[in-house]
């Protein structure tokens, strides 16, 4: 192995969310000498930021955690079919004590830049508290959804009232008993937060630009014999979760949905809505991939729509069209649409009559002044690449990565990308990620790193990058099979159209988390086919 300087470490790792946790863990275990630099003063990533009122995971907790420890899975006790946030940041917290993580994380440190020394193989970064930290190896786990975006609108310092962001929501408790709040936006944040401060606020206006579909979660208390009986064939459930195409454990219905009649088409949709959660969009194999198919879903979920809000202007606001079920990510709420039958909320229709600016007192619509004395961004964020291109990551010939993908994530398996060697990116662009339960591929990324490192090691390498060939490929890849989905038929942040000016390219892997899995262990055995791995330092 490259004999290192003594003020050289082996893998700077960019965040402590679940990906850098694992990554810590598993590299570390290899007795490489990694530290963690995390922005925040706790672990966690978005489970510590995005603390908003009824925030939940939509992935079922026994699913949505590590696999990589039997003692972990048997040890922890969920209490919901879908965690509540703070269930998952005292997990994650768990898991930093249980395997003594924190001893190797520097918190409250935020990545500024990271340059790449092409003589020398490795990196130096600079963070906000100075620096410089020389690495061989830099993880970006810096997460997806990471970069809030909060729209300007003018006015916005005379507001009078209480502004918060759903994604960087205090920690102190915020009241809302006898307020009047607006909400901005109707994606997932806005969805989950709604009914708990409908409960609670005066009265509730939720402005929504663009309608998207919901999903019931049915949620549910874990008992005592359901837990015993997950833990008692975990590693099965872990099994059918890494091969299924989502990873959320849901085997799709083999048929399509135009081979069975309405009546029997009828009730397969109906028990996946009343069970399933996400699982409702795999009740038939081709929901996502055929228009027929998806138009027949369509007109399932606006009835069920319909069958839940009373009023009839506000039912076909909130109805979404125009766009493919399931093609803008769906949301998965509780009691969601029911919370427009209560007299204290308000559906302000935004894109009939858009934000004009904030008042003193309130928002002024197209339509008029809506007094609040809270308002809260539920506005999302700027997804996949914000995080991994907000810090100045310099490569060879001194190109950045913001220059290098000005018209997109160009990246060889969502790891990689030419021209950084040595730069390792977990579930970001080009891999399953979002459109998938993005624990099973954090987990498969993070052990791929390590056998590809300590291959490296073994091998007295110590330089690897993507081959331009390989990523050309890969983004054709990406691309070809997006297009046998109806994703590219919305607008939305998978297609980087959340943030104005963005590249407009499918940006996750649709293949699957299966198929992905199979080409990460087929570059494996092929030695590493794609990438190319250099000795550049001279030896000793
Ligand atoms: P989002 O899905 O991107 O939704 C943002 C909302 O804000 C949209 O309704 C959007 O309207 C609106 N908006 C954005 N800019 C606006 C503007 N300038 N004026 C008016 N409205 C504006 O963001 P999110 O709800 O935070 O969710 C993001 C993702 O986080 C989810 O898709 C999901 O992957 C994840 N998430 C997961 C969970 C969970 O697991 N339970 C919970 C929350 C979030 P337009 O559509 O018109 O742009």
């Amino acid at each position: 192995m490259t004999k290192m300087p003594k003020d050289m470490i082996d893998v700077l790792i960019v965040g402590a969310g679940f990906a850098g946790l694992r990554a810590l863990y598993t590299l570390r275990k290899e007795g490489l000498n990694c530290r963690v630099i995390e922005a925040s003063d706790e672990v966690g990533g978005v489970w510590n930021y995005n603390r908003y009122p009824g925030a939940r995971c939509d992935v079922e907790s026994y699913d949505y955690s590590y696999g990589f420890s039997k003692e972990l899975e048997q040890e922890w006790r969920w209490t919901e079919r879908y965690a509540q946030q703070s269930e998952i940041l005292d997990y994650i917290r768990h898991v930093a004590d249980k395997f003594e993580l924190r001893k190797d994380i520097e918190f409250s440190t935020r990545l500024e830049s990271a340059t790449y020394n092409e003589a020398a193989a490795n990196w130096t970064v600079t963070t906000s508290r100075g620096g410089p930290i020389t690495a061989r190896f830099v993880v970006m786990a810096v997460g997806q959804l990471s970069k809030p975006k909060k729209p300007d609108f003018p006015g916005e310092a005379h507001f009078q009232g209480e502004v918060y962001h759903s994604a960087l929501w205090p920690r102190h408790p915020v009241d809302f008993i006898g307020k009047r709040v607006g909400i901005i936006g109707t994606g997932s944040s806005g969805v989950q937060m709604t009914p708990v401060i409908a409960e609670k606020a005066a009265h509730l206006c939720v402005f929504q630009r663009t309608a998207n579909y919901s999903i019931p979660a049915c949620h549910a208390h874990i008992s005592d014999a359901e837990d015993a009986a997950i833990k008692a064939d975990y590693p099965a459930r872990r099994e059918q979760a890494r091969n299924s195409p989502s990873g959320l454990g849901f085997i799709p219905n083999k048929k399509s949905l135009l081979e069975d009649p309405p009546d029997v088409r009828e009730q397969v949709l109906e028990r996946a809505w009343n069970r399933l959660g996400f699982g409702f969009a795999l009740a038939y194999h081709d929901i996502l991939l055929n228009e027929e198919a998806n138009d027949r879903v369509v007109e399932f979920v606006h009835r069920k729509i319909a069958e839940k809000v009373h009023d009839p202007v506000v039912r076909e606001k909130l109805t979404p069209r125009g766009f493919p079920f399931g093609a803008m990510r769906p949301s998965v709420d509780h009691r969601f649409y029911e919370a427009f039958n209560r007299d204290n909320v308000e559906l302000v229709d935004i894109k009939e009559h858009p934000i004009v600016e904030f008042t003193a007192n309130g928002i002024r619509t197209k339509a008029g002044e809506y007094p609040l004395d809270m308002i809260i961004f539920a506005t999302g964020f700027d997804v996949f690449t914000g995080s991994i291109l907000a810090p100045a990551i310099i490569g060879r010939g001194g190109v950045t990565l913001r220059e290098k993908w000005s018209d997109g994530p160009a990246n060889y398996l969502g790891l990689s990308t030419t021209g950084f060697p040595n730069l390792f990116i977990m579930v970001g662009p080009g891999s399953p990620s979002l459109l998938s339960n993005v624990l099973v591929s954090t987990e498969d990324h993070a052990d791929f790193i390590r056998d590809m490192i300590t291959d490296m090691n073994a091998r007295d390498l110590d330089e690897v990058e993507a081959r331009p060939d390989a990523e050309q490929k890969w983004v054709q890849h990406v691309n070809e099979r997006s297009q046998e989905t109806l994703y590219p038929k919305a607008r939305s942040y998978y297609m980087g159209d959340e943030v104005p000016g963005k590249p407009h390219v499918f940006m996750p892997y649709s293949g699957g988390v299966r198929g992905y899995r199979r080409i990460l262990h087929k570059v494996m055995e092929n030695q590493w086919e794609g990438f190319d791995m250099r000795k550049v330092n001279a030896p000793d």
